[in-house]
């Protein structure tokens, strides 16, 4: 769908500037990127095969023919793009050769296969190659105004989706027939893609973190955990709601309230300047002083934008203060093998004014009739 100009034009130019700073911090003349979102967040381009080779002077981007309409629609001014007959490496050398003064070269030591590793110092011998780690994801950690408004419209995609969703909710469905509704629902609302295959699991199912949808049916009295998000213009939402179905039970709506509670408490806690760790203690602790701290297994959150789990994470060994422009979500849970599990999980958006929570859905317990 084409219907912004800002997308129509491609990412800012400041992203590569910032990008190029980062570089010659790293003591490095170029650095070759080869995660594709990181691609796209460069470049625009959204293609599946591609290189990227950023240098102070240069950025380049190879791809296949399949891609020559796309890579034309797509990408950013700023970009010199080369279209390669063969195999995308046999043109990076090239490529490099024609830049003046790259010697020390970076690569992403986290999106390079050891086999392109080995092309590397076999083709590539003439440079130095460096590994690098999360330069470009440290720049998409902090999201601009642009990329806050596809975040925004992703969430309004999965609320829409979520309410159509539960009002079709009742027992014998199985979790796989309701992922479908709930993907179908999704798709109605203009989501591109599935973050991740939605997660629909009942009973004692909704006890384990990662469940997949399965063929169990639902029942009365069960807990059914929601987790999904839609995209938009690629970028991600990622929330979670748990209903009852039926009558909650007292021990259930105890359960419900104290994870309620923790989010709550961690939404209106979160802020600029925060460290990922001292977030993730104001639910931990929370749910600890409640007496179930061995049940909230998982960390509180991470970041979401072009991949739905990106930087930063909100987790019990994160030194790194959050910064304006941040997207991350609150996702406390209780889990208990056997009986089941509640996870409420929204989408925060760090501002210097605050912490604004941008998932609206009802966090009160609801009870499907
Ligand atoms: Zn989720
Ligand atoms: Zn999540």
């Amino acid at each position: 769908m084409r219907d912004d100009a800002a997308f129509l034009s491609g990412p800012p130019a400041s992203r590569l500037a910032a990008l190029r700073d980062a570089i010659g911090r790293a003591d490095l003349d170029a650095l070759l990127v080869t995660g594709l979102p990181s691609i796209r967040y460069l470049t625009g381009f959204s293609g599946s095969n591609a290189l990227l080779l950023v240098s102070a002077i240069e950025c380049v981007l190879l791809t296949d023919f399949r891609y020559e309409a796309q890579v034309a629609d797509e990408v950013a001014p700023h970009t010199t793009v080369k279209i390669e007959p063969t195999s995308l490496w046999a043109g990076l050398w090239p490529s490099i050769a024609a830049i003046p003064g790259v010697e020390r070269i970076g690569f992403e030591s986290a999106h390079l296969l050891h086999r392109d590793f080995a092309r590397l110092l076999e083709q590539g011998g003439r440079w130095q190659w460096r590994p690098t780690a999360d330069l470009v994801e440290a720049l998409r950690a902090v999201k601009d105004p642009g990329e806050v408004a596809h975040i925004r419209r992703a969430v309004a995609m999965a609320e829409q989706a979520l309410d159509r969703t539960l009002s079709v909710l009742r027992p014998g469905l199985t979790e796989t027939m309701v992922a479908g509704v709930l993907e179908q629902h999704l798709r109605e609302a203009g989501s591109e893609a599935f973050p991740f295959p939605s997660i629909v699991a009942s009973g004692p199912r909704s006890a384990l973190p990662h469940a997949r949808a399965g063929d169990r049916r639902l029942e009365l009295g069960d807990f059914v955990l929601l987790d999904f998000g839609a995209v938009a213009h690629g970028y991600c939402s990622d929330i979670t709601r748990t209903v009852v179905l039926g009558t909650a039970t007292s021990e259930q709506r105890t359960v419900y309230e104290i994870v309620r509670e923790a989010n709550v408490r961690a939404s209106g806690a979160i802020r600029v300047g925060m460290r990922g760790l001292a977030a993730d203690a104001v639910a931990r602790d929370y749910i600890d002083a409640c007496g179930f701290g061995d049940a909230f297994g998982h960390s509180l959150g991470h970041g979401i934008g072009l991949e739905v789990h990106e930087a930063p994470r909100l987790a019990k060994t994160v030194e790194a203060p959050l910064a304006t422009g941040m997207v991350v979500t609150i996702e406390p849970g209780i889990y208990r093998p056997g009986w089941g599990g509640v996870r409420i999980e929204d989408d925060v958006l760090l501002t210097d004014a605050g912490a604004e929570v941008l998932t609206t859905f009802a966090r009160h317990l609801i009870e499907i009739a």
